[in-house]
This record gives C-alpha cells, structure tokens and sequence, in this order.
C-alpha cells in the first residue's frame, strides 16, 4: 500500500515549515467599516433630536433665578427691537458679577 502516499495531493503540497518568501498581500476594500458607518448614524440621530429640557442653574452659585439682557437692540419707531440676547445669574449680578448661563 505504498500508492496512497503518491497520490495523496498534501504530500506534495508545501506545509507550514515551509519559508515565507512571498510577502502577503495587502487587500484594499472599498467603503469605509461598518462601524464607522453606525457612528454616523448615531450622530445623525443625535442631531435631530432636540435637546433634553434642564433646569437653568448658575454654575457659580447654583442659584437658578435669571435675568434675561439684550445687548444691541436698535429703537424704531417707538419700539426696542433686536439685539443679542443673554441670560445672565441675578443672584451673581447682585453682587457685581455677571455671569453668563446662556
Ligand atoms: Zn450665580
């Protein structure tokens, strides 16, 4: 029975013993990993949805009464309008610090 070993094709074929002259190949695949795509997902998701409602607090004093300031309104026609508005800490204005919350 010395035929098997002939034809066996893994006699012939190169184990693992064998040296690695071939350097391996670099396989480069389209489209980016699908992980990356959940992520942008999940962003996405996190744009749309509208931000949770929270008590306004000041961070300085932990005091949550607030004065509401517009910096820049333009007069017309008997009436202020416009300009950027802030809310500052009353408590912390009270004192001579402004603060600004939001
Ligand atoms: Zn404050």
């Amino acid at each position: 029975m010395t035929y098997a070993s002939e034809t066996l094709p893994c006699s012939s074929a190169p184990g693992y013993d064998r040296r690695m002259t071939d350097k391996p190949k670099l396989h480069v695949i389209d489209g980016s990993a699908t992980d990356d795509d959940n992520r942008q997902k999940a962003r996405k998701l996190m744009q749309k949805r509208p931000q949770a409602a929270c008590l306004l607090r000041c961070f300085r004093c932990s005091g949550s009464e607030v004065i509401e300031t517009k910096v820049g309104m333009v007069f017309k026609g008997g009436k202020a309008s416009g300009g950027t508005k802030q809310i500052l800490c009353a408590t912390c204005f009270m004192k001579g610090e402004r603060v600004v919350l939001a």
